[in-house]
């Protein structure tokens, strides 16, 4: 059985983007109030008296965005200082970042995956949902800037659509030649808004593959390693291609992974709603952490039973949260 040890946590689900797939302009999505967001505190109490004990030793920071929390850089000092803590990283837009990267980095975090669908500053827009100035740049300056206080790995994710920037992928694979960045394909997925692309679905990576090994050639860098992505590199890049092919490709038999949203609920799988834990509420009414930690343990032990199989089992995934609600 897979060792589950990652936590993704989400400090937050508002964000100053709408993506289109992932909370699109005019979708009504309830925010939760801050009275019911997890507090620091309370935070790091499930870190080291829940989570740690029961075998979690690395943490991703992600949202909604992430820096919008009010005290993001105090957290992850206290998350970085944590010596059980193998691994820090965040999953950010970036829009924030330039001027926070170094304030970061001096807390203790050491690996960024920055959002980036387009190198095209008007389609850039277009996907995030901006009608105002153009938000391109500072998302720029802060992969700049954290290229430069040095974050390493440095990733970028970027999700393909079908006749919105899949035209970019041999443009945006070209970054990895000269730097030492990491970019990362990743499928659409139709959480919360499946009807978004509609015939236009989404790209298998298997074709940007073929791309982009049509164009470069393609080495297989490390396939199947502890995250989701399959790694590949362009011959003497400095930097890796990898692809998140959720929706071709089930890897659901090797999640390592759990799910912490901002006001508390811990999910065992992305696209199964069963199974989860509302460990604020536990919290808040005075259920010890011995026993928060025995309920984690039991869910950890039928994890495997709730992961999502689609694809061996022919059914839907349960797609009724968008990806900043349940904190991607
Ligand atoms: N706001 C941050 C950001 O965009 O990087 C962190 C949260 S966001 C939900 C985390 C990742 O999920 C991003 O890389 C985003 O592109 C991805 N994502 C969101 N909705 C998605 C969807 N429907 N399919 C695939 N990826 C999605
Ligand atoms: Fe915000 Fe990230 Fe969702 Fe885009 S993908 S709307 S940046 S949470």
């Amino acid at each position: 059985m897979n060792q589950v040890d990652y936590l993704r946590i989400s400090l937050i689900d508002r964000c100053n983007f709408r993506c289109q797939y992932c909370m699109p302009e005019g979708t009504e999505l309830d925010y939760i109030v801050k009275q019911q967001l997890l507090t620091d505190s309370e935070l790091l109490t499930l870190i080291e008296s829940v989570f740690i004990p029961v075998g979690f030793t690395r943490f991703r920071l992600t949202g909604g965005e992430p820096l919008l929390r009010p005290g993001v850089v105090e957290l992850v000092g206290a998350i970085a200082s944590l010596p059980e803590t193998q691994d820090l990283s965040m999953t950010t837009n970036g829009f924030l970042l330039a001027p926070m990267a170094q304030s970061l980095y001096d807390a203790g975090l050491r690996r960024i995956n920055i959002s980036l669908d387009s190198l095209e500053p008007d389609i850039f827009d277009q996907i995030i949902g901006n009608r105002g100035r153009s938000r391109w740049q500072d998302v720029w300056n802060g992969i700049q800037a954290a290229y430069h206080v040095g974050f390493d790995p440095l990733k970028l994710n970027v999700v393909v659509i079908p006749g919105v920037n899949d035209t970019e992928v041999l443009d945006l694979a070209a970054l990895t030649i000269e730097k030492q960045w990491h970019v990362r394909f990743i499928e659409f997925m139709p959480i919360g808004n499946g009807d978004l692309f509609g015939d236009r679905g989404w790209i298998a990576s298997e074709q940007l593959r073929l791309d982009i090994r049509e164009r470069w050639g393609l080495t297989e860098s490390q396939v199947r390693g502890n995250g989701p992505a399959d790694v590949f590199q362009i011959p003497g890049a400095k930097g890796t291609l990898g692809f998140i092919s959720q929706m071709s490709e089930c890897f659901c038999d090797r999640c390592n992974r759990m799910r912490l949203s901002a006001d508390g609920w811990l999910r065992p799988c992305l696209l199964n709603e069963s199974g989860q834990i509302d460990l604020k509420t536990a919290l808040r009414t005075g259920i010890t952490t011995r026993e928060l930690r025995e309920q984690v343990r039991e869910l950890l032990a039928i994890k495997p039973e709730i992961n999502f199989k689609g694809r061996d089992t022919g059914t839907e995934g349960i797609y009724t949260r968008t990806m900043s609600q349940i904190g991607g």
